[in-house]
C-alpha cells in the first residue's frame, strides 16, 4: 500500500508546502502524553519542536525531510498569515464564535470555498481572493472577504 499525505506527516508537510503553505514540526501526542516529556505538558502535541517554531517555518522541501527524518512523527503546523497567503478561522462554537461568524456572513455573504482543518473542530483555513494587504502579520482577517 502507498503512503499518502493523510498517514505520513513528512508528506503532509511537504505538500502543503508545494502549495506555498510554511510548515514547522510540532511535537506529537500518544494516548494523551506529549512527545516533550513533560508529565503536566498543557499543550500535548501542539507545541514546535524546534527553537523558534513559527519563526523556523519554511517551504524548504530539503529541510522538512531533515525535521521529519529526524521526527517522523512529528505534527505538521502551517504558518498563517501573509507568509502563506492564509488565513485560520476557529469558529470555536463553545466562546460564541458561530453565532458570531452567523451575524459575519449574513453581513458581508458566505465564505468562499475553502479546505478545512481536520481537528474535530470546523475550522476552515481560508485562501482569500483578497489582496494580501487584508492580511495583518498576526494573519488576523478583517471583512470582507471577497475582492
Ligand atoms: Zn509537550
Amino acid at each position: 500500500m502507498q503512503n499518502t499525505d493523510r498517514d505520513n506527516p513528512r508528506l503532509a508537510a511537504l505538500a502543503y508546502a508545494a502549495r506555498g503553505w510554511h510548515v514547522f514540526p510540532c511535537h506529537s501526542a500518544r494516548a494523551g502524553r506529549c512527545s516533550c516529556g513533560a508529565p503536566a505538558c498543557q499543550h500535548p502535541g501542539k507545541h514546535p519542536r524546534t527553537l523558534h517554531g513559527l519563526k523556523d517555518a519554511t517551504t524548504d522541501p530539503a529541510l522538512i525531510t531533515r525535521w521529519w527524518q529526524q521526527w517522523p512523527d512529528a505534527n505538521v503546523a502551517v504558518a498563517t498569515g501573509a507568509v502563506s497567503g492564509l488565513v485560520a478561522l476557529d469558529e470555536d462554537p463553545r466562546h460564541g464564535g458561530d453565532v458570531s461568524l452567523d451575524l459575519l456572513t449574513h453581513e458581508h455573504g458566505p465564505l468562499p470555498e475553502t479546505v478545512e482543518a481536520l481537528t474535530g473542530l470546523r475550522e476552515p483555513m481560508v485562501r482569500p481572493a483578497a489582496p494580501k494587504g487584508h492580511l495583518s502579520a498576526k494573519g488576523a482577517a478583517t471583512p470582507p472577504w471577497r475582492a
